[in-house]
């Protein structure tokens, strides 16, 4: 059945491949966005579909619009960009949270919530499972947006328990693919660019802090079967891809997949930086059938020819 649904951070990295699978499932979607990290080149391909619409808003402002679904994607998810002005990082989770949430509890709207490991900071546990309560440092530079992510993840539980509302609280592990922006910040799309442009390869500290990379599109699947669940599936749900490496190989592996002559130049490793993150995906199986199936290589290869048309 065709759905009227809401995408919030739509014009954004995964939040344009959620619209444009939406739109093929035959769903009218609603991109909502503030352009803040988000281009309109995202999403210029689905302008001309009829059943597309974009609205300039942040969510941090009440939003009054009628629709079945909502997916709540809307913040920068890089540490460069949420950190820029981490004031707004935490209006932006927490206000845009409790807005949503008011929109769809208004609407009896079904509302998923991007939330993500960084819930579980610099882990003690590994790999992370969803009942791990965290390391998050309270006051540190990424506190901004884990504190705003799990106080939003509260309000989420809360509008549940309280008004019986029927939510999905999925935490995204590392995603990487197409439509990254070049300046982003995260590793895959700088070592990627670092590399077609022959420039050093920037590894922060010495690159034995792991990682685990899930290909989008195996990301925007598990997003649309966790929407799809019947309402005793709330999570929260660890959704990533469990094969886990460290940033060094990750800058190997990219150099050579790019056939380059960077070199590797050593940064210091910044505050609060995680030194392992995989996620355990146990509960994501069973609860949604799903795990992912593109391999980081052929991810990555999408990745490299993405970029490579860019610059
Ligand atoms: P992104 O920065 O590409 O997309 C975020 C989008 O939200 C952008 O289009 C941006 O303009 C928009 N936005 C930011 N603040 C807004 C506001 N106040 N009002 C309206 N729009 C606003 O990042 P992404 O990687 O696509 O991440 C999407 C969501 O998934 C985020 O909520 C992020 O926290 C979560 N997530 C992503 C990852 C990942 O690895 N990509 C991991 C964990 C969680
Ligand atoms: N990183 C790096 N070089 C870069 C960007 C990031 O070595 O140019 C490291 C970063 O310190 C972290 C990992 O890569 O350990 C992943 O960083 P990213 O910003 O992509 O996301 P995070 O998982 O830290 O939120």
């Amino acid at each position: 059945m065709s759905k009227r649904t809401l995408v919030t951070g739509g014009a954004g990295f995964i939040g344009s491949h959620l619209c444009e699978r939406l739109l093929d499932d035959g769903h009218e979607v609603l991109c909502v966005d503030n352009f803040f990290t988000g281009t309109r080149a995202n999403i210029a391909h689905l302008l001309a579909n009829p059943s597309f619409e974009v609205m300039r808003h942040d969510v941090c402002f009440p939003l009054y619009v009628e629709v079945d679904e909502i997916y709540n994607l809307a913040c920068p998810a890089s540490p460069v960009h949420y950190q820029h002005d981490p004031v707004q990082t935490t209006k932006t989770s927490v206000h845009g949270a409790i807005n949503m949430l008011g929109l769809a509890k208004r609407l009896r709207a079904k509302i998923l919530q991007a939330s993500t490991s960084e819930v579980y900071g610099d882990p003690a546990v590994h790999p992370q499972t969803e009942d791990y309560a965290g390391n998050v440092n309270i006051n540190g530079p990424r506190a901004c947006y884990d504190e705003g992510k799990r106080c939003a993840e509260t309000l989420f539980f809360d509008y549940h328990r309280q008004h019986n509302l029927s939510i999905k609280v999925a935490r995204i592990f590392n995603t990487y693919g197409p439509r990254m922006h070049p300046n982003d910040g995260r590793v895959v799309s700088n070592f990627v660019v670092q590399a077609l442009k022959g420039e050093p390869i920037t590894v922060f500290g010495e690159g034995n802090q792991t990682r685990s990379f899930c290909y989008v599109s195996d990301l925007v699947e598990a997003l649309v079967a966790l929407m799809n669940t019947a309402n005793e599936v709330t999570g929260p749900i660890n959704l990533g891809n469990p094969h886990e490496i460290t940033i060094k190989q990750l800058a190997e592996h990219v150099v050579a997949l790019t056939n380059s002559g960077s070199k590797i130049d050593w940064h210091p490793l910044p505050q609060d930086d995680p030194t392992r993150r995989c996620p355990d995906i146990s509960l994501a199986k069973s609860k949604l059938g799903w795990q992912p199936t593109v391999q980081l290589e052929d991810g990555l290869k999408e990745t490299v020819a993405y970029f490579r048309d860019l610059v």
